[in-house]
C-alpha cells in the first residue's frame, strides 16, 4: 500500500501574497495571453477562460457573448450535425470561430458526427472530452483525431497528474484539460472516492505540459472570480467554468419564472451535470457513458446578461495582477507566491 503524504491543496487552502509593483492601476494590466498550439502551430490571442461544454453554458449564444471579451466556448455535444455546422458557417469570418471548441466523446458515432460537421463547415478546434483521462483507449483516439486532423487544435481531458498530462500532450493534444471531482455540479468523489485537490493538479500538470511546450486548462472547481486567478496562478494556460457562467440569459437551463406585482420574471435557471439524472433522461440513455458517475441537478438564481459576470471575471483577475505587480497575464505564476490558508473569508454577514 502506497500513501501520498505530502500535502495537496485546493483553491480554498490558500491566497496569494501581495507584492510590492511601480504598477498604478488595473489599466496598466493586459489579460489576454498569446499561444502559439503544440502541434499545430497555430496561433490565439484573447482572455484565456472558457465556458464548459455543459449543455447549459456550452451554448452558441454563449459562444457570441464571450468572443466579445476575446473568451471562449466549448460547445457541448448535444446539437445536431447539422445545426453546427450552420453555426461554424455563419461564423466562419468572425472572430467567434477562433474561440470555440466543437465537443465529442470517444464513441465511433461521435466521430462520424465530426466529420460529417468537417467536411460541411470550418472547424478550427476540438474539446475531446471523457470523465476519465487514464484509458489507452482515450490515448488512441487522440492519436487517430491528431492524425486525420492535423491543423486543428485538440483540447483533451480530463487527467490530473503530470504523467498522463504528457502521455497526452505526445499522443496529439495541444491543450490538455486538469480535473477529476471538483465540478459545482459534479459528485465524482462522493460516488467513486476518486480525485485530486484542483489547485495542486493544476501546478503538477501545468509543470509536465510546460516542459513538453504544451497547454493545460484547469476545468472545474472555480466558484467566484478570485479562484480563477489562483488558477492562473498555479500555471493554469486557460480556465474552463461551468457554474460561474450558469443562470445567464446566453444559457440554454430551464428558467423558472415568479410573478412579482403582476410582473412575470425570471428568478432561476436549473442547472445540473453532464451525467445527472436530468442530462441522461433529456438524452435518453446517450449520455449513460459520457461521464463515469453521476451528477447532480440544482437551481441557481437568474443572473441577467453574461456581460455583467464577465466583468467582474476580468475586473478581478486585472485587481490580482496589480496586487501582484504583474503586467501581463503571462506573468502571473513567476509573480505569484501561494500562502497557505486555515480560512480565507470572513462569513460574519454570511
Ligand atoms: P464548475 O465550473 O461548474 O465547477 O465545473 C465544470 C466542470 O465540471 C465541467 O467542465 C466538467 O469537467 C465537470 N462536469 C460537468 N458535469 C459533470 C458531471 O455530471 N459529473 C462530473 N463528474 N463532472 C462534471
Amino acid at each position: 500500500m502506497i500513501i501520498e503524504s505530502d500535502l495537496k491543496l485546493d483553491f480554498k487552502d490558500v491566497l496569494i501574497r501581495p507584492k510590492r509593483s511601480t504598477l498604478q492601476s488595473r489599466n496598466d494590466v493586459d489579460v489576454n495571453r498569446s499561444f502559439t498550439f503544440l502541434h499545430t502551430q497555430r496561433d490565439w490571442t484573447g482572455f484565456p477562460l472558457i465556458a464548459a461544454n455543459m449543455d447549459v453554458t456550452g451554448s452558441m449564444g454563449m459562444a457570441r457573448a464571450l468572443s466579445r471579451f476575446g473568451a471562449m466556448t466549448a460547445l457541448h455535444k448535444h446539437y445536431k450535425a447539422d445545426e453546427l455546422a450552420a453555426f461554424f458557417r455563419a461564423e466562419a469570418e468572425s472572430a467567434t470561430l477562433s474561440n470555440v471548441f466543437y465537443s465529442m466523446g470517444i464513441a465511433e458515432a461521435d466521430h462520424d458526427k465530426f466529420q460529417a460537421v468537417k467536411a460541411k463547415a470550418p472547424v478550427g478546434k476540438i474539446c475531446l472530452d471523457v470523465a476519465n483521462g487514464y484509458t489507452e483507449r482515450f490515448v488512441e483516439v487522440i492519436s487517430r483525431l491528431r492524425e486525420e486532423n492535423p491543423d486543428t487544435v485538440i483540447m483533451a481531458g480530463n487527467v490530473v497528474t503530470g504523467d498522463m498530462t504528457e502521455a497526452l500532450l505526445l499522443a496529439g493534444a495541444d491543450i490538455v484539460k486538469v480535473g477529476i471531482g471538483p465540478g459545482s455540479v459534479c459528485t465524482t468523489r462522493k460516488m467513486t472516492g476518486v480525485g485530486y485537490p484542483q489547485l495542486s493538479a493544476i501546478i503538477e500538470c501545468a509543470d509536465a505540459a510546460h516542459g513538453l511546450k504544451g497547454q493545460v486548462c484547469g476545468d472545474g472547481g472555480c466558484t467566484v472570480p478570485g479562484d480563477i486567478s489562483k488558477a492562473y496562478g498555479a500555471g493554469a494556460d486557460f480556465v474552463m467554468l461551468g457554474g460561474m457562467l450558469a443562470g445567464h440569459d446566453e444559457c440554454e437551463g430551464e428558467i423558472r419564472y415568479e410573478d412579482r406585482d403582476g410582473n412575470r420574471v425570471p428568478v432561476a435557471m436549473t442547472f445540473y451535470g453532464m451525467s445527472s439524472d436530468t442530462a441522461m433522461h433529456k438524452y435518453s440513455g446517450g449520455v449513460a457513458s459520457y461521464r463515469a458517475s453521476e451528477g447532480k441537478t440544482v437551481e441557481i438564481p437568474y443572473r441577467g446578461p453574461v456581460e455583467n459576470t464577465m466583468q467582474e471575471i476580468m475586473g478581478g483577475v486585472r485587481s490580482m495582477m496589480t496586487y501582484i505587480g504583474a503586467t501581463r497575464l503571462k506573468e502571473v505564476p513567476k509573480r505569484t507566491t501561494f500562502v497557505r490558508v486555515g480560512a480565507q473569508l470572513n462569513t460574519v454577514f454570511g
